[in-house]
């Protein structure tokens, strides 16, 4: 993606989220703020491909002795997750039965 510039003073414009969670870019000198309409902005923050949701479907994902990190639980529900790239292995995730942390083990 192009680098968007403040079109009021001309300085880098960053992504960030408004209040409403929603994705815009923000000027890093006068805080210009711009909509992104679309989502044409894609997410290359390490720290976001981490974040793992499973939802719901606790009744049928199996459970395993494995040790939560956060509660010392000793059982979580896991699944394996395929990624996209064929030469990186498949990963493990777990979700705690007691608290919900969620996890993986690569
Ligand atoms: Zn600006
Ligand atoms: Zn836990």
């Amino acid at each position: 993606m192009a680098m968007m510039f403040c079109p009021k003073c001309h300085s880098i414009m960053v992504p960030q989220r408004n209040d409403k969670g929603e994705e815009v870019l923000v000027c890093t000198k006068c805080g210009y703020t711009k909509d992104i309409k679309g989502g044409t902005i894609i997410k290359e923050n390490a720290e976001e491909k981490e974040m793992v949701v499973i939802e719901g479907d606790e009744g049928i994902l199996p459970k395993t002795k494995v040790e939560c990190p956060k509660c010392g639980n000793d059982e979580a529900y896991w699944r394996l997750e395929q990624t996209r790239s064929a030469d990186e292995p498949e990963t493990r995730i777990y979700r705690c039965t007691k608290c919900g942390h969620t996890w993986r083990e690569y």
